[in-house]
């Protein structure tokens, strides 16, 4: 079970307050030092596909191993949303990370309208065919319409769709969508669901921590 929380572009909580948790971290580029020294499982949230050159504002997979910083998230709705992410970056960016060494946590997942349309499975589909098995991938399926909007997909919802993703790539799949203290042991419970991404709540210690036990409580 692997509970990672994304502090996005927020400066987050004292690392050293979450030090006895058995957690990953995924803070912004400034505060990945102070996470690394603070001994946590540290992710950045972005990662380019060259060791170096002229590509302003972005970060190389041996720039994030010289920090000691074990993996980084990919493909995050965020950044397909505001930042021209599309699946053919985001394979760049997985492969080259995996291939450096990094962990990798790839994120899918469907907008509102995909879901009203009924495409949910064949935009995850088309998000999965650029990706391939590796010891060190993880998913991560974030229903857009459920990021940062207080809707959070059903258990059920979330279970029917990361069988799919598995069905497809069987890799541990994480459920990342408004997870919160009172609805993650739910979530939690169901058997294709391999661990939380959480947003928003990984902000605040406290409501981190309450994920966390609630991971720790289910029987693996
Ligand atoms: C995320 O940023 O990956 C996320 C799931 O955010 P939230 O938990 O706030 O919906």
């Amino acid at each position: 079970m692997i509970i990672a929380g994304n502090w996005k572009m927020f400066r987050g909580p004292d690392p050293y307050a979450l030090q006895e948790l058995d957690a990953v971290v995924c803070p912004p580029y400034t505060r990945l030092r102070d996470c690394v020294d603070a001994g946590l499982a540290t992710y950045a949230q972005n990662v380019h596909w060259e060791p170096e050159g002229p590509y302003t504002g972005e970060i190389s997979p041996p720039m994030l191993l010289e920090l000691g910083v074990a993996g980084s998230l990919v493909g995050h709705s965020e950044r397909r949303q505001y930042f021209g992410e599309t699946d053919d970056t985001v394979a760049k960016r997985a492969r080259a990370a995996l291939d450096a060494g990094l962990r990798v946590i790839a994120c899918v997942g469907e907008t509102r309208g995909e879901r009203e349309r009924g495409e949910t499975e064949e935009v995850l589909r088309r998000q999965l065919s650029v990706l391939e098995p590796h010891p060190s991938l993880v998913l991560a399926y974030e229903p857009v319409w459920a990021i940062g909007t207080g809707l959070t997909a059903t258990p059920e919802m979330a279970e029917e769709a990361h069988e799919f993703i598995k069905s497809i790539l069987d890799l541990p799949v994480l459920y990342g969508g408004s997870v919160k203290p009172d609805n993650a042991a739910g979530l939690l419970a169901q058997s294709a669901v391999d661990g939380a991404l959480v947003g928003g709540a990984s902000l605040d210690v406290d409501s981190f921590t309450a994920i966390c036990q609630a991971a720790a409580r289910i029987p693996s």
